[in-house]
């Protein structure tokens, strides 16, 4: 079965300019292992639809399935444990300043509840995987673009989530460090097994590293499948 199922999802919004629809009777898959890039123009329905999977926000009408757990008949607590089973990762990195590189990755597992041996192994773990273990003590303004992102990824991987949601991760970044963040993200799903999903307005990212993709236009999908096939369409 797939990570996760979205059936003919819609999501409004009411403004005082009246309803928004941001996504609009949206259905598609990730499924396990897969690099899935998504794909729009700003205003498409991304970012709505990132923040329908990870259980930020429920559908208007539509079912989210993350496994077998349908979103909407989910309690809060189970949402929780939902949401703590993806790892997101953002444009503009959102790393605490005041905590060192360590201090960023092993966040999470301190919300998780794990004691400080255990953080600290995991923390070097991951950020020896990402390449980062000899700035664990460094804040992040000390660090580049690219290195601050790898840690967001550190940190979001610290849990062993099994999806990784990545909302326009390499907007941010040069050509050269996006080639390297980009090959992280397909060492971390090919080495660790954790299924990707790349949201971006950016073709070059799509076709570097996902399997497939799902382009969406003013809330809708209006095209998905192999990389090769929609982009070499006529
Ligand atoms: P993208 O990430 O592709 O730029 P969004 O999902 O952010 O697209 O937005 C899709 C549409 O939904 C836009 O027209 C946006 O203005 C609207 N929208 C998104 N979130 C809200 C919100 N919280 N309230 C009102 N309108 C929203
Ligand atoms: P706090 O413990 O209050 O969050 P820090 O911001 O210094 O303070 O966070 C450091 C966290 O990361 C602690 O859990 C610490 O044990 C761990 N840590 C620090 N350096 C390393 C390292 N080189 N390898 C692994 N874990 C580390």
């Amino acid at each position: 079965p797939p990570l996760v199922r979205l059936e003919r999802v819609s999501k409004s919004y009411t403004t005082p300019a009246g309803t928004r629809v941001a996504v609009d009777d949206v259905s598609l898959e990730v499924r396990e292992g897969e690099i899935l890039g998504v794909i729009g123009y700003s205003g498409a329905g991304k970012s709505t639809l990132v923040r329908l999977i990870n259980a930020l926000e429920l559908p208007t009408s539509g079912k989210v399935f993350v496994g077998d757990d349908e979103l909407t008949a989910l309690p809060e607590s189970r949402l929780r444990q939902v949401r703590q089973g993806i790892g997101m990762i953002f444009q503009q990195f959102n790393l605490f300043r005041s905590r060192t590189v360590a201090g960023n990755v092993a966040f999470p597992l301190r919300v998780a509840g794990l004691g400080r041996a255990e953080r600290d192994a995991r923390t070097a773990e991951i950020l020896d995987f990402v390449g980062l273990l000899d700035r664990a003590y460094s804040y992040p303004e000390q660090l580049s673009g690219g290195q601050k992102q790898r840690v967001g990824i550190a940190r979001a991987l610290a849990t062993n989530p099994r999806i990784l949601l990545a909302d326009e991760a390499t907007s941010a970044l040069d050509p050269e460090t996006t080639a390297d963040v980009l090959a992280l993200l397909r060492r971390i799903n090919r080495d660790l097994g954790v299924t990707v999903v790349v949201i971006t307005h950016e073709m070059d990212a799509i076709r570097a590293i996902a399997d497939r993709v799902v382009v969406m236009d003013e809330g809708r999908v209006v095209e998905q499948g192999d990389v090769y096939d929609v982009f070499s369409a006529p």
